[in-house]
């Protein structure tokens, strides 16, 4: 994107959050989880406040950034730099503005801790909690967002190819997810979404197992869910091998998982409740038997953050709408066996979907 296209975007994204204050009877709203501050200005770094006013947006964070915070945020956002504490410029910039008393805050994110030094640098202020207001607005990305998603499924996809040269008898999980982050690296990642998970045999049955000692053996299912992170944007994808020639169970259990990420994908357009996506890919294993097998939501929204809005499962009351961004990823866990999951990454529109994920879903055999 050329730079004037950048302020745009970063323009409508602020309209979109006053028009969202307007609505909620807020007069100012105080952006403090780093994400959105970045989703909101382009600024990456790791301390700041944003303040969105109907008049004008400041950052505020330290001397560190004085340079970087310039750079980034172009001429639309003011920038404070502060050389002490960043709830005393808070309550400065909330003074020398002209909005109302009432100003929301991300409750979600924002410590209690740092709740109460709000309350104390800024007597005056009604601070209302704002809920995930911003993280609403996020959840529908524009072409450019799905673009870097995409690049951050291209770069894993990459690496995980890479990897599977390397998988044999006798190689540990944790070798195995080592190999994987220096192959995501060379491949353009930034940084990890999050740690790679690999296990294998019985142990590909915990949903959320840390990679360890255990080594490769013949016929062990194995299980690797992993990202990349392009342009602060992630992607989320799983994989089930087995090595050697699969029993008669695995085949089945993919079989089935496979069926109900199918399931789920079709079910994903804009206008449909999350939920019916999850219950899609839950009738799949329920009426194949597996249903206690299957414990955990079939998917999440994926951006910027790894894991955020919507969610898509049993409980969700969100709507899909267009630009969406979710995994989908079903599974079926046999304790003290293995099991099996398949995560796609997928966008919904309007009568459709687009699926970013491209690398073969099958049971693969090293
Ligand atoms: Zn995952
Ligand atoms: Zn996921």
């Amino acid at each position: 994107m050329k730079p004037e296209e950048v302020w745009d975007t970063r323009g409508l994204r602020l309209r979109q959050v006053l028009d969202r204050l307007h609505e909620s009877r807020l007069d100012a709203l105080l952006v403090s989880h780093l994400p959105n501050v970045r989703w909101l200005t382009g600024f990456t770094g790791s301390s700041a406040f944003l303040l969105v006013e109907p008049g004008s947006a400041t950052l505020i964070t330290d001397f560190r950034y004085r340079t970087q915070a310039s750079e980034e945020v172009g001429d639309e956002i003011s920038v404070s730099i502060t050389d002490s504490d960043l709830f005393a410029e808070v309550a400065r910039c909330l003074e020398e503005g002209d909005s109302g008393p009432r100003v929301g805050f991300e409750d979600h994110s924002l410590a209690v801790r740092d709740r109460r030094a709000l309350g104390e640098s800024c007597g005056a202020v009604m601070w209302e909690p704002a809920g995930p207001l911003v993280g609403e607005l996020r959840s529908t990305k524009d072409s450019g967002e799905i673009e870097s998603i995409s690049s951050a499924v291209r770069v894993a996809e990459s690496a995980l190819g890479d990897l599977l040269g390397t998988v044999r008898e006798g190689v540990s999980e944790r070798d195995l997810a080592v190999e994987l982050e220096y192959r995501l690296r060379l491949a353009g990642s930034e940084s990890m979404p999050f740690d790679p998970i690999v296990a294998s045999g019985p142990r590909s049955a915990l949903p959320h197992a840390h990679p360890g000692e255990r080594t490769l053996h013949e016929g062990d299912l194995l299980l690797i869910d992993f990202g990349a992170r392009v342009e602060g944007y992630c992607s989320d994808m799983t994989r089930t091998f087995v090595l050697g020639a699969p029993a008669a169970w695995q085949v089945e259990i993919h079989g089935v998982v496979s069926r109900a990420v199918e399931k789920a994908i079709a079910a994903t357009e804009a206008g449909v409740p999350a939920r019916n996506v999850d219950r899609a890919a839950r009738d799949v294993i329920a009426e194949a038997g597996f249903g206690d097998r299957f414990g955990h939501g079939t998917g999440h929204g994926v951006g910027l953050e790894v894991h955020e809005q919507p969610s898509v499962n049993a409980r969700s009351r969100d709507t899909l709408e267009s630009g969406n961004v979710v995994t989908i990823e079903p599974a079926v866990y046999l304790p003290g066996r293995g099991g099996v999951r398949l995560e796609e990454v997928v966008v919904a529109g309007e009568g459709g979907r687009r699926v970013l994920t491209g690398f073969p879903l099958d049971l693969g055999e090293l």
